[in-house]
């Protein structure tokens, strides 16, 4: 079959629910994806920040053969002997008492909403059915009918009504908006929801002091700091975790006076390395413990091979060095694209982001196809990236590039914005 073929049989039986770059990838090893007809690829996107540790790295595709071989499900309805070591080890890596392991970062999401209205009710006080959670807006948080009902996209959520009420939109960065919420009837907001930085909506990088500020006003108001860290965490931003801020660690995150702790955190994506849906939801027994069996689970949560396959992601990452490379390299791409978009401004307006999070905003409105046509004529030139919100393009690498491959993405993104 031909690439083409294969669009075409997409299109014919797939939902169209997704609008991908004409490429059909067949293969994929570190920082290159290939296609059907074998021709190698730059991968900028990394499946949304999922293959932070490279595609198909071989410690964990190792480790997920040798589970997938012995034993693959049980269910929580019974004990397996990947859980247990896993939970020690995932709540020690992030210093929380607590672990609720899901597969996907959607339900994740569902999870930490759960988790804080239940913890309002039951430990705050709040009444029956008014516990309220602050949100932001151009939030992205996953695709399920209570989290679209917080969306601020007309696309995500137009037409999928009636929503799920409970949440209140605030701009993102604004501090003082969030204590103004904060101060409307405190006694029933039980949780504030963020991304530590906004990737879908475009890698939107707040000043270093607003994750900091969200912790102490909630603490003041006694309300749960929620973070969701599936497409920030894992080394992505050039720290271990984006609330981590400055702090270099290369793994493990040494508590240095940089780092917020929230009271939720939420990973997902590079918890497998791409490989597998691995989620979770990391909380200490004074908020886990409000969850009571029968209460919430999931036939795949904490499965075995999942359970494996995150602990071996995890080591790569700290063995690897990921997080510094990610914040070494991440200052050499700004840099590459500060000259670029210096020299072009007729094409680009800016770049921004943190580690190798980064996007280039498109010098054209949202409704253009300038984004989309840069897109395709990098792919021509081997190199995968994707627009969002139609003239931003983000820039994520798998984090195991090396700073010579780096300089070559970059010189293959400057020749084809030179040609456009
Ligand atoms: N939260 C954030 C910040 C995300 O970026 C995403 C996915 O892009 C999600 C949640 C949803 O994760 P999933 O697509 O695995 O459901």
């Amino acid at each position: 079959m031909t690439a083409q073929d294969y669009i075409a049989q997409e299109d014919r039986h797939g939902a169209h629910n997704y609008h991908p770059l004409p490429v059909v990838l067949a293969e994929g090893r570190g920082v290159y994806v290939y296609d059907v007809d074998g021709k190698q690829y730059f991968d900028f996107l990394s499946a949304y920040s999922a293959v932070n540790q490279g595609h198909c790295h071989p410690r964990i595709v190792g480790v997920m053969q040798k589970q997938s071989s012995k034993l693959t499900l049980t269910s929580r309805a019974f004990h397996n002997d990947q859980l247990g070591p896993y939970e020690e080890f995932l709540t020690d890596y992030f210093s929380f008492e607590k672990v609720l392991p899901m597969n996907t970062g959607a339900e994740a999401v569902e999870t930490a909403i759960k988790l804080c209205r239940k913890w309002g009710y039951e430990v705050k006080g709040i009444p029956t059915d008014k516990a309220r959670i602050i949100v932001c807006g151009q939030n992205f948080h996953g695709r399920t009918t209570t989290i679209i009902s917080f969306s601020s996209d007309p696309n995500a959520k137009g037409n999928f009504g009636p929503y799920t009420p409970g949440f209140e939109s605030i701009p993102y960065g604004d501090v003082d908006a969030l204590r103004a919420a904060l101060a409307n009837d405190p006694a029933t907001i039980a949780g504030v929801l963020v991304e530590p930085i906004q990737g879908e909506a475009g890698v939107f990088v707040p000043q270093d002091d607003y994750i900091p500020s969200i912790a102490a006003a909630c603490r003041e108001h006694n309300v749960l700091f929620i973070a969701d860290e599936i497409q920030t965490g894992i080394g992505r931003t050039g720290a271990l975790l984006r609330i981590c801020g400055d702090c270099s660690c290369a793994g493990h995150c040494e508590r240095q006076s940089t780092y917020t702790r929230p009271d939720i955190l939420i990973l997902g994506k590079a918890l497998s390395g791409g490989t597998y849906p691995v989620s979770a939801v990391l909380a200490d027994d004074a908020i886990m413990h409000v969850i009571k069996p029968g209460q919430h689970g999931s036939t795949f949560g904490g499965n075995p091979v999942a359970c494996a396959v995150a602990r071996e992601a995890l080591e790569v990452v700290v063995d690897e060095k990921l997080t510094q490379n990610a914040r070494q390299l991440g200052h050499l791409f700004r840099e590459r694209m500060q000259e670029l978009v210096d020299r072009h401004p007729d094409t680009l307006r800016l770049v921004r982001g943190k580690g190798l999070l980064n996007a280039l905003v498109i010098n054209d409105s949202e409704d253009s196809d300038t984004a989309w046509n840069l897109c395709m004529a990098l792919a021509e030139r081997g190199l995968l990236a994707k627009p969002t919100h139609g003239n931003i393009i983000r820039f994520a690498p798998p984090l195991v590039i090396s700073e010579a491959e780096l300089r070559e993405a970059c010189d293959i993104i400057a020749a084809t914005v030179a040609n456009l």
